[in-house]
C-alpha cells in the first residue's frame, strides 16, 4: 500500500493536521485541526485532503473508495469514541456533517450536508434520547431537504423555479394556515419527511437512502462533484483559483443549535469586514441550524450590545423593541457571550488577522466550526494591517503583505455616499469594467460631452461602444456607459486608463442615436436625464447620487511610505498631458516612463499639419508641415515636464502607422485637398498608397523616423528646446529621449545621431545646455536578442511588453478578442497575455534583454512600460529580472508601489 496520508484526525485539543496545511487540508481542515490544538472546542472530526480530490477526478469513484475506506471507518471510530455514541445506532446516535473546504475560501461555492446519520430508526432512537421530537423531526427534514439537493440532484429545473423541497414546505404552511417554518408542529414536520422523500422517489427514480454508511459515501463524492459544479467553477475562474487544487472532505460530529432556547447558531468577525474598525461583530439565532442565520428567513440578532445599538438605528427599531425582541448575545446569553469574546480575541491573536467565525451553541455549550481570515473591502483591509502592526501584533513587513495590490484600486475613486445609494434605484447591470462612482447628465455624442462639460455640466457618455475618436468626450465624462463590450473593450481599457468609471456591456440597455433615447426594459431615457454608474459592481442608477471624494491619507498613506520603504523599484507613469503627470505624482509616481507624443498630433488644427507632412510629396513638403508641428509640440512638452519638474520623463518618438493619421472621411479629405491646393481626387490617391496590410508590422516606430528623419529631428528640437525654456525659468526638466520599435543596433544608432546632433545644434543656438538621455523601447524580439548590441548605443531600455507580447505570441492584440476568450476557455491560456506577463515565454525575452543589455552596459537603466507596469505579478516578475521601475496609468501607480515593496520582501525571504 502506499504511504500517502489521505485522512487527518481532530478532536479533544488534538489533531493530525494544522494551519499551515491548507494545500492538503483545505483551509477549513486546517484551521478545524488548528483550533484543536490551541484548545478552542471544536466538535470532533476528520478531513479528507484534497489530493483524495484530485484522485476522485482521475481514477473515479471505485478506486478512491477503496483507498480510503479504512482510514474513513477508522475517523469514524475516533469521533464515535470522543462523542460517547455511535454511527448509524438507534439508541445512541452520532450524527456528522460532510463539509466541503477548499484552499482558498469559497465561501457557499460548494455543498455541505448537515444531520448526516438519520433514517426512521435513528431519528426514534434520537428522540428518545433527547426528549426532544421536534428537534429530531426537524433535523432530519432539514437532511433529506440537503441531501435531496446535494447528492440526489433534486434540484429547480429553471431559474423561474423555486425549490422543489421548498415548494412542498409552503404547500404545507399553506394547509396548515401558518407563515413561520418554527410554527410547523411535529406531525407537520413528519409528514413534510413523508412528503420529500416521496418527491424524491418519483423525480429521481431512486429510493432515499437509510443506510448511514451509503449517506456517507454518498456525501463525500458529492462534495467531491461539488468542486465542479457551475458556481464553484465560475467563482474560481473570477477570483483566478486553479482548477487543478481540488476540495478537501471534512467529516464532523454535529453540534445543534436548533435543540431549544439555550441553543442557536452563528457567525462573527473579530473585527468590521466593510470599514476594518476594531470591533467584534456578528449574527445569531437562537434554535437554528447552519445557515439560517444567513439565509435571511428570520431576522438575526446582533452579538455585541453596541453592535445591537447600531442595528437598531440604521433599522429603525425601538430601544425597547430592540432589548425585548432582538436583545444581543451578550444580554440574552451573557456567560456564552464571554466564553465567545475569549475565543475571538484568542483566535485573532493566533491568527494575528482579522478571522471570520462560524459558531453552534448546545443547550448551553460553545462550539467553533469554522475559522479563516476574514475577506474585507480595500479599506478594510489598509486599516486593518495598520492597526494590527500598531498594535504591535505583526511587523511591517507582514503588514505590507497583506495587503492585495489590486484591492487598493477600490480606495482610489470617487464614491456614492453610503446613505444616497441605498435609496436609489437600479437600471440595468453591466460590467464593472473600471471602478469609481459617476453621476451626470445622459448624452451620446463624443462632442455633445466636449459641448456641456464646456459649460460646466456633468456628463456620463453613453455609447453602444466606444472608439478612438470618442476619447476626448471620454476624457471630459464623469463616467461612461456602454451597451456593447467586455472588460476589455475599447471603453473598458481607456477608462482604466483614465481611472475613469466606466461601465461596459450592459445588454439591457437599447442606445437609438437617432431619438437619442436609451431604453431598459420598457423604460426609457433620454438625453439629459440624470444617472449614476458604480464601476465596481457595473450597476446603472435611476436619477442622481451624492459622491464623495475617497480619503487618501491616514492609513492608506501609511501604507504607502512602508512601501517605499521597503522597496527596491521605483514607479513611474504612463501620462500624455500634464494633468496626467499631476494625477500621478499626487499618487508618488517618480517619473514619465512613456509619454506617447502621438495624441498630441490629433487636437485642433495639428491634425491638418500633420496630415499636411504625411500627404506631402517629398521632403520639403513635410519640412514645411513640420515647422508648424514644433511650436505646438514644444509647447506640450513644456507643460509635461514643468508637471513632472525634478523627475525624468521618457517621451517616445512618433509610434502608430502613418495611415492611422490620415483622413478617411469625404470631408475631411476635401478639406485637405483645399489646405493643400490639391484636388481631393490626389488626397484619395495618397490616402490609398499609404494602405497597409499589417499596419502593426508594417510602416511605424523608428521606421518612420528612418524614413523621414526630419520627423524625429523636429521632436528632438521641441524636446530639447522644451527643457531649455524652462531651464530659464529656473525649472528643472530631465528628458529622457526614447526610439520605438527598435531591432537593430543600427535602426537605432540612426536615431540616436539625428537626436544628439540636433541637440548639439540647438545648444549651440541656445548657448545653453541640459543633461539628457537617449535610449530604447525593448518590444520586437529581436531587439531582446541582441539586446548586448544595442547597448553599446542606447542609454536605458524600456520594455514595451504589449507590442512584445503581440510579437513574440504572433497575437494582434487588436484582433485577440476573436480567440483569446475561447483560448481561456478552453485551457489553452491561463489568463489573457495582455494583461498579465507571460513570464514563461515572453518573461524569457525580457530576463535575456536585460541581461544583455548590462552586460555591455552594466549600470544600463531598465524599466517596463507596456500595461503590465500595473499588474501585481508582473510587477513582481520585473522586481526578479532587476528593473530599476516600472510604469503604469496615474491611477494604478499605488498599485505598483505596492506590489513592488511585496516583491522585494518576498524577494529576502
Ligand atoms: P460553507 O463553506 O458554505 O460555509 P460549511 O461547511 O461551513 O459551509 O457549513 C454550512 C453551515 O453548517 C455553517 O453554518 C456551519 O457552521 C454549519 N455546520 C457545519 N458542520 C456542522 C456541525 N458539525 N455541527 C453544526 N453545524 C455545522
Ligand atoms: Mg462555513
Ligand atoms: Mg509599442
Amino acid at each position: 500500500m502506499s504511504e500517502t496520508k489521505r485522512v487527518y484526525k481532530f478532536g479533544n485539543k488534538a489533531a493530525e493536521g494544522k494551519a499551515d496545511m491548507k494545500n492538503l487540508l483545505g483551509g477549513k481542515g486546517a484551521n478545524l485541526a488548528e483550533m484543536n490544538r490551541i484548545g478552542v472546542p471544536v466538535p470532533p472530526g476528520f478531513t479528507i485532503t484534497t489530493e483524495v480530490c484530485t484522485e476522485y477526478n482521475l481514477l473515479g469513484k471505485d478506486k478512491v473508495i477503496k483507498l480510503i475506506k479504512s482510514d474513513v471507518e477508522d475517523g469514524i471510530a475516533n469521533i464515535e469514541k470522543i462523542m460517547n455514541s455511535k454511527f448509524g445506532d438507534s439508541k445512541n446516535p452520532c450524527l456528522v456533517s460532510v463539509r466541503s473546504g477548499a484552499r482558498a475560501s469559497m465561501p457557499g461555492m460548494m455543498d455541505t450536508i448537515l444531520n448526516l446519520g438519520l433514517n426512521e430508526e435513528v431519528v426514534a432512537g434520537l428522540a428518545r434520547k433527547t426528549g426532544n421530537e421536534r428537534f429530531v423531526w426537524d433535523s432530519y427534514r432539514r437532511f433529506i431537504q440537503m441531501y435531496g439537493d446535494v447528492v440526489m440532484g433534486l434540484k429547480p429545473e429553471s431559474k423561474e423555479d423555486i425549490d422543489p423541497f421548498e415548494e412542498i414546505i409552503d404547500h404545507l404552511k399553506e394547509q396548515k394556515k401558518v407563515v413561520n417554518d418554527t410554527d410547523l408542529k411535529v406531525d407537520d414536520l413528519k409528514e413534510l419527511v413523508i412528503r420529500f422523500r416521496k418527491a424524491v422517489k418519483e423525480k429521481t427514480g431512486k429510493d432515499f437512502p437509510d443506510d448511514p454508511w451509503e449517506q456517507l459515501w454518498g456525501a463525500i463524492l458529492a462534495v467531491f462533484d461539488s468542486w465542479n459544479n457551475d458556481r464553484a467553477k465560475f467563482y474560481r475562474k473570477l477570483n483566478n483559483i486553479p482548477e487543478e487544487w481540488g476540495t478537501a472532505v471534512n467529516v464532523q460530529a454535529m453540534v445543534f443549535g436548533n435543540m431549544g432556547n439555550t441553543s442557536g447558531t452563528g457567525v462573527a468577525f473579530t473585527r468590521d469586514a466593510a470599514t476594518g474598525e476594531n470591533l467584534f461583530n456578528g449574527e445569531y439565532l437562537i434554535n437554528a441550524q447552519g445557515e439560517d442565520v444567513v439565509a435571511g428567513i428570520r431576522t438575526p440578532q446582533q452579538i455585541t450590545k453596541e453592535g445591537s445599538k447600531r442595528w437598531a438605528v440604521l433599522a429603525s427599531v425601538s430601544e425597547e423593541d430592540r432589548k425585548n425582541k432582538y436583545p444581543s448575545l451578550e444580554e440574552n446569553m451573557p456567560e456564552i457571550y464571554k466564553e465567545l469574546d475569549e475565543i475571538q480575541q484568542k483566535l485573532e491573536d493566533h491568527y494575528k488577522d482579522m478571522q471570520d467565525i462560524e459558531f453552534t451553541m448546545q443547550e448551553g455549550k460553545l462550539w467553533l466550526l469554522q475559522t479563516r481570515n476574514g475577506k474585507r473591502t480595500g479599506a478594510a483591509m489598509v486599516k486593518t494591517s495598520m492597526d494590527l502592526l500598531t498594535e504591535g501584533k505583526i511587523d511591517e513587513k507582514t503588514a505590507i503583505l497583506r495587503n492585495e495590490p489590486n484591492k487598493l484600486d477600490e480606495l482610489l475613486h470617487r464614491v456614492f455616499d453610503k446613505g444616497a445609494i441605498k435609496k436609489a434605484r437600479v437600471l440595468a447591470k453591466g460590467l464593472p469594467a473600471s471602478p469609481g462612482a459617476a453621476t451626470g447628465q445622459i448624452v451620446f455624442f463624443a462632442d455633445d460631452a466636449e459641448e456641456w462639460a464646456a459649460k460646466g455640466k456633468k456628463v456620463v457618455l453613453v455609447r453602444i461602444e466606444t472608439s478612438p475618436e470618442d476619447l476626448r468626450g471620454m476624457n471630459v465624462a464623469q463616467g461612461i456607459l456602454t451597451a456593447r463590450g467586455g472588460m476589455t473593450s475599447h471603453a473598458a481599457v481607456v477608462a482604466r486608463g483614465m481611472g475613469k468609471c466606466c461601465v461596459s456591456g450592459a445588454g439591457a440597455i437599447r442606445i437609438d442615436y437617432k431619438t437619442r433615447l436609451m431604453n431598459v426594459d420598457g423604460k426609457s431615457v433620454k438625453e439629459g436625464d440624470w444617472i449614476s454608474l458604480n464601476g465596481t459592481t457595473g450597476e446603472v442608477y435611476d436619477g442622481q447620487i451624492a459622491t464623495v471624494d475617497p480619503d487618501l491619507s491616514g492609513d492608506f498613506g501609511k501604507l504607502m511610505e512602508l512601501a517605499d520603504k521597503h522597496t527596491r523599484m521605483y514607479v513611474r507613469t504612463n501620462a500624455d498631458t500634464p494633468k496626467d503627470a499631476r494625477i500621478a505624482r499626487n499618487f508618488g509616481a517618480k517619473g514619465i516612463g512613456l509619454c506617447r507624443t502621438e495624441h498630441m498630433f490629433f487636437e485642433g488644427d495639428r491634425i491638418i499639419s500633420m496630415r499636411e507632412m504625411i500627404l506631402a510629396d517629398d521632403e520639403t513638403g513635410r519640412r514645411k508641415a513640420l515647422k508648424e508641428l514644433l511650436p505646438i509640440q514644444r509647447e506640450d512638452f513644456e507643460g509635461i515636464f514643468e508637471a513632472m519638474h525634478d523627475l525624468p520623463v521618457t517621451v517616445r518618438l512618433l509610434d502608430p502607422p502613418l495611415h492611422e493619421f490620415v483622413p478617411h472621411e469625404d470631408e475631411n479629405q476635401q478639406e485637405m485637398a483645399v489646405e493643400m491646393g490639391i484636388t481631393k481626387e490626389q488626397i484619395k490617391a495618397k490616402v490609398e498608397d499609404l494602405h497597409e496590410f499589417n499596419p502593426m508590422l508594417g510602416h511605424r516606430g523608428c521606421r518612420l523616423g528612418n524614413t523621414y528623419p526630419e520627423i524625429s529631428e523636429m521632436q528632438a528640437r521641441a524636446i530639447i528646446e522644451a527643457a531649455l525654456n524652462l531651464k530659464k525659468k529656473g525649472i528643472r526638466a530631465i528628458p529622457e529621449i526614447m526610439v520605438p520599435l527598435t531591432g537593430s543596433l543600427k535602426e537605432f544608432q540612426i536615431q540616436e545621431e539625428i537626436i544628439r546632433q540636433t541637440a548639439e545644434k540647438v545648444f549651440e543656438e541656445r548657448k545653453d545646455k541640459i543633461d539628457y538621455l537617449v535610449g530604447t523601447m525593448i518590444e520586437v524580439p529581436r531587439a531582446a536578442l541582441v539586446a548586448d548590441k544595442i547597448a553599446e548605443k542606447a542609454e536605458f531600455f524600456s520594455f514595451g511588453t504589449n507590442d512584445l507580447t503581440q510579437m513574440t505570441f504572433g497575437y494582434s492584440r487588436d484582433d485577440s478578442g476573436k480567440f483569446l476568450p475561447v483560448y481561456i476557455d478552453k485551457g489553452i491560456l491561463k489568463y489573457d497575455p495582455f494583461q498579465i506577463l507571460d513570464q514563461e515565454g515572453v518573461g524569457q525575452l525580457v530576463d535575456m534583454g536585460t541581461k544583455r543589455g548590462r552586460t555591455t552596459r552594466p549600470k544600463l537603466k531598465v524599466g517596463i512600460c507596456g500595461e503590465h507596469g500595473g499588474e501585481p505579478s508582473s510587477v513582481e516578475f520585473c522586481h526578479r529580472v532587476g528593473m530599476d521601475y516600472v510604469s503604469c496609468s496615474p491611477y494604478r501607480v499605488p498599485i505598483a508601489r505596492l506590489a513592488a515593496a511585496q516583491a522585494a520582501i518576498k524577494d529576502q525571504k
